[in-house]
Order: C-alpha cells, then sequence, then structure tokens
C-alpha cells in the first residue's frame, strides 16, 4: 500500500517539506515519503491506527535523539510526537504522562511537584516515548527504575504494560527488539518518592554540571554505543587514538569519545555511519570488544 492510500483527512495534513534532518538531534539524514505532526496524544493514536488500517509503514519519532536516519531516508509515513506534553498526578507519588513529554520538561515538573527520581533526565533530549522503548538512563537510574506500567496500542487494541511486559534491561525493552515495530507507546505511570524540591534541584544542578565538563555541545546523538559489560565504551574508543577522529564532517568528539558529532553541521548521515564502523573495526581489532550500537539505524545504509 502507498501513503496515498490513507484517508484524505491525513494526507491533506502530510508536511510541505518532508525532510527528517531537522526533527533529529544530529541534525542529518533524508526524508519521509510523508510527515505529519500530531497535535495531541489521540491524535497521535488515530493516525498511527489508520496508517497500520491502510497498510502503510509507520514510524513515530519523538526527539529523534536516538536515531541515525539514512541521506536516502525513511519508507512510509513518519509521525512526529514532541508537542504532547500531559502530566497528571495520580496520587501523591505517582504521575501519568503522556509518550509527547519532553524529559527535560517531565524532570523540572517533578522537581516543583516535590518528586525525586527522575533527576537523571535533567539533560536527556527526547520524549517519555523514546524513553520507554529505548529504556533511557543516567547516573545509575533509568526509566526502569521510575515505570509502573506504560500504555501501548498496538493493532488488537491498547493495553497497559507492566514491567514485566517491557522487560527493562541496560538500553533495552521488549519493545525496542520487536521487529515488527507495529506498536504505539501513548504514555506512561510512573512512581517517585516525595523529597524537598531544594534537594532535588540541587542534584540536577550536579548533574547539569557533570554533562557540561563531561560532554560536547552541538549536534549529536549522545552515547553511540552501549558500554560493554565491565566497561565503558567511551574508555575503548579513547585508548585506540580515535578522539577527533574524523569522517566527512562526522567527528568522535575530543570530549567524550562516545558522542559523534556533527562537526560544523556539514556531516552526511553515510559519514557517521562510516564512522560507527570504523571505529567498531579499530576496537574490535585492538581490544576484541565488538561493541554494539545504542543508537537506532532508520532506513537504508551501506552494509546494514
Ligand atoms: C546530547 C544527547 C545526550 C543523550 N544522553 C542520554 C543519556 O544520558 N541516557 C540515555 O539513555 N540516552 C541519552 N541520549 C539518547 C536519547 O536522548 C534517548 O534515547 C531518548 O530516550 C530518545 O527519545 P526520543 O523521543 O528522542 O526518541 P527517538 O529518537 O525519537 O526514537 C527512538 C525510538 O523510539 C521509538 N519511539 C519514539 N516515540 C515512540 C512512541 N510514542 N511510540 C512508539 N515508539 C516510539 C522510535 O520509533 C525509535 O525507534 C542522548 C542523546 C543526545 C542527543
Amino acid at each position: 500500500m502507498s501513503i496515498d492510500d490513507l484517508p484524505a483527512a491525513l494526507t491533506s495534513r502530510f508536511a510541505e517539506d518532508p525532510g527528517l534532518a531537522r526533527y533529529t538531534a544530529a541534525r542529518l539524514g533524508g526524508p519521509a515519503d510523508a510527515l505529519i505532526v500530531a497535535r495531541d496524544t489521540d491524535d497521535l493514536e488515530a493516525i498511527v491506527t489508520a496508517a497500520w488500517g491502510a497498510g502503510v509503514p509507520v514510524r513515530v519519532l519523538g526527539g529523534g535523539a536516538n536515531v541515525l536516519i539514512s541521506d536516502a531516508g525513511v519508507d512510509g509515513l513518519i509521525v512526529i510526537n514532541n508537542r504532547t506534553a500531559e502530566i497528571v498526578p495520580l496520587d501523591a507519588t505517582t504521575l501519568r504522562v503522556s509518550a509527547g513529554t519532553a524529559l527535560t520538561h517531565l524532570t523540572r515538573t517533578c522537581a516543583t511537584l516535590g518528586l525525586r527520581g527522575f533527576e537523571w533526565a535533567v539533560a536527556v533530549p527526547g520524549t517519555v516515548g523514546g524513553a520507554v522503548v529505548n529504556n533511557a538512563g543516567a547516573h545509575g537510574t533509568s526509566m526502569a527504575d521510575c515505570v509502573v506500567s506504560a500504555w501501548v496500542v498496538e493493532p488488537s487494541g491498547a493495553r497497559e504494560w507492566t514491567t514485566a511486559d517491557l522487560d527493562y534491561a541496560y538500553r533495552h525493552s521488549a519493545l525496542k527488539s520487536r521487529a515488527d515495530r507495529r506498536f504505539l507507546v501513548t504514555g506512561a505511570t510512573l512512581r517517585l518518592t516525595p523529597d524537598n524540591p531544594a534537594d532535588i534541584n540541587a542534584r540536577m544542578a550536579e548533574y547539569n554540571a557533570h554533562r557540561k565538563r563531561t560532554q560536547p555541545s552541538g549536534a549529536s546523538l549522545g552515547s553511540v554505543f552501549k558500554n560493554p559489560p565491565g566497561d565503558y565504551a567511551g574508555r575503548l574508543i579513547e585508548a585506540c587514538g580515535l578522539k577527533g577522529h574524523t569522517i566527512g564532517g562526522a567527528q568522535v568528539s575530543p570530549v567524550h569519545a562516545n558522542f559523534f558529532i556533527n562537526a560544523g553541521g556539514k556531516a552526511t548521515a553515510a559519514d557517521y555511519y562510516t564512522l560507527i564502523r570504523h571505529v567498531q573495526a579499530v576496537v574490535e581489532a585492538q581490544f576484541g570488544v565488538r561493541l554494539e550500537p545504542e543508537i537506532e539505524l532508520l532506513g537504508r545504509f551501506a552494509d546494514a
């Protein structure tokens, strides 16, 4: 089925420019066949289920902070879900949050509400939806420590997934490993702990300062590789002398070797991908460790 088989109510909303680079943190990559920006969670669900119904490939992006989109772009429909922040306290320690809520906004709201446990996300770009899928985390904490359940829509209907269903592990969930990708996260229920807002804010300031000291600014996708068991991807890459190594416009950050930056905004996805492969090969040759990407590749790449 082609995207033209979607109802006119959706085709009339296709963005004039379906370029995806501006919707990704690395600021690179080609276009989708079609692009729609969701207005709210109900709208998001209606768009995605209509695409499933029409047999059109569809993918949701939140902040595009964990995806490398190929220069040739992505087949089918991309739905951007970064404008639908809804945060509803259910009781003194439990919040219902929509998938389109920015992690940074949620962190600040938790501090205002006097709830501890989400400070780790103070400088993590992206949305709750992406974080639920990836089990995003930092500073020794992750979504797995806060999520009680996630609301997941599939072609068969909507269901609340427990943490057992989500099967969280380090940057892994049962959703992330699904080959069919026919699921939509609409929201999550989080359980946090009451605390003094001043103490929460102090921890957020400490985490922010740590990031500024240890991570580069500029367009990137955060950590490119997962840390291998008992080690750090950044340490291995740095030990191979690859800090600053550049292919085209993509560079291993001189500040943090597991961050690859789109230096001067000139990188293509092919540069980025070639750099990933090069770093993998050099680290494997020197240390016998095959680094596994933390980021996700979308679209077609040379030998992927
Ligand atoms: C500078 C920088 C620092 C970072 N630091 C960290 C860090 O400390 N810790 C960490 O874990 N990550 C970090 N990241 C990576 C990124 O911020 C997280 O992975 C984040 O959770 C991605 O969320 P997103 O909304 O941008 O997801 P996207 O990149 O938009 O999507 C990621 C995946 O989730 C899917 N998805 C997104 N929303 C939905 C939805 N509603 N329903 C179904 N599927 C969905 C997408 O289709 C895709 O498969 C960093 C990235 C950058 C650029």
